[in-house]
């Protein structure tokens, strides 16, 4: 009999993260006896800090184990922006805050509150797939900014004036970037809210890297308060404070988004975990000794995997500003990237991801995580020095 059932034509516009593909097809590896160093997904080798543990279970231990409010409950949400105006200087009361189970449900959400079939969307490439991936799923037209290596990897002003039209709903924003580690700075935003306010479009700035930066201060949408009724805040828990397996972010926006986004939270989800919102504020508010010493280390294999990279062989790197990621230039070497990141996998046991699994400008780069050990790190290249040698 003939096959009929039948999938909605929206789905072919639904891209994916490469990052947990390859990670599914390292661990077959894995499975069958293959030693991998793992470079390729985006999370903290860290645990949970133990305060945030223990939150987590004397909540659940109480009781607090029912819904809450869709946007979170009362308490932690007042508790969240409290951290949010202790952060930035801001005024802002709870009902400017969503709490979400991760940071992708705020993308999500608010592409869907904001985004129309036909729209103009500006986002960044290379960069995190999801955003190319929900621009096309919602009928919107993708409008990339590139961000060149001899740039810093930041965006050129004359060129991001020039993709800017009338029909440009909402810009993407991302400081510190993935996958390169560029960091925007206060300049970089003065064009960007400029810009924002003459077209009068919405930024959407996702900031979920923002605690992990290596020099200065970190330089967000929250700098720019005359703005405020047309940004998104982005940020959530999963970097900061490795709970990745959490699940758990935030969105700070007007109070009018905040209502369309708690609509969306009680279609799509009724609520996030209450343990797990109890937890965040524990996170965000109480001892912050263990970030400090992650980002600390960070820092230190920052250092030392930039100087491993630098010294193989026809490879360039720059030094990120911030996040956890490395994007090399392998372009010498003449293959696309994606052949690079299947040999190295299957060939040299290094999972790492082809720059263009970030967009097409990534063509030539790869991705390396270094949220990973710097036995493994050390390993890792040694790995890939290996297997250039013999190409
Ligand atoms: N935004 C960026 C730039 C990311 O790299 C990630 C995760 O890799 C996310 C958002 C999503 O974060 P979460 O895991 O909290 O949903």
């Amino acid at each position: 009999m003939e096959n009929t059932v039948k999938y909605a034509s929206r789905l072919t516009r639904l891209g994916s993260e490469t990052a947990f593909e390859l990670l599914a097809k390292a661990k077959v590896l894995e499975a069958e006896g293959k030693s991998i160093v793992h470079m390729e997904i985006g999370e903290p080798d860290f645990t949970t800090p133990k305060n945030i543990i223990n939150a987590a279970k004397k909540a659940l231990d109480e009781g607090h184990t029912h819904y809450t409010g869709s946007a979170g409950d009362l308490n932690n949400r007042k508790r969240y922006i409290e951290y949010i105006n202790q952060r930035y200087g801001s005024n802002l009361t709870y009902e400017n805050l969503v709490i979400t189970p991760g940071a992708k449900p705020v993308l999500f959400h608010t592409a869907l509150a904001l985004i129309d079939p036909g729209d103009e969307v500006i986002y960044p490439n290379p960069g995190y797939p999801i955003y190319h991936s929900v621009i096309n799923f919602l009928e919107a037209k993708p409008v990339p900014y590139i961000l060149e290596e001899e740039h810093g990897f930041r965006f050129r002003v004359e060129e991001l004036e020039k993709l800017v039209s009338d029909k440009t709903a909402v810009m993407i924003v991302n400081s510190p970037h993935n996958p390169t580690g560029g960091v925007l700075t206060f300049d970089d935003w003065k064009v960007i809210t400029d810009l924002a306010k003459k077209h009068d479009f919405w930024i959407l700035s996702d900031e979920i890297y923002s605690r992990i930066i290596y020099e200065g201060e970190h330089v967000g949408v929250m700098s720019f308060p005359e703005l405020f009724d047309r940004v998104v805040l982005l940020d959530g828990h999963s970097k900061t404070y490795a709970m990745t397996g959490w699940r758990l972010g935030y969105a700070v926006c007007n109070l009018e988004l905040a209502g369309y986004l708690t609509t969306l939270m009680t279609n799509a989800n009724s609520c996030t975990a209450n343990f797990t919102q109890i937890a965040g504020v524990e996170a965000l508010l109480g001892d912050q000794t263990e970030v400090e010493n992650m980002v600390r280390e960070f820092n230190e294999r920052r250092k030392l995997i930039v100087a491993e990279m630098n010294d193989l062989p026809g490879v360039k790197c720059h030094d990120p500003k911030g996040a956890f990621y490395v994007f090399p230039n392998f372009s010498s070497y003449g293959l696309k990237s994606k052949e690079l990141q299947d040999r190295l996998l299957n060939e040299a046991g290094v999972s790492a991801l082809a720059g263009t699994a970030f967009g097409s400008a990534g063509e030539g780069y790869m991705r390396f995580s270094y949220a990973t050990s710097r036995e493994s790190i050390v390993e890792g290249l040694k790995r890939v020095r290996a297997f250039l040698a013999g190409l």
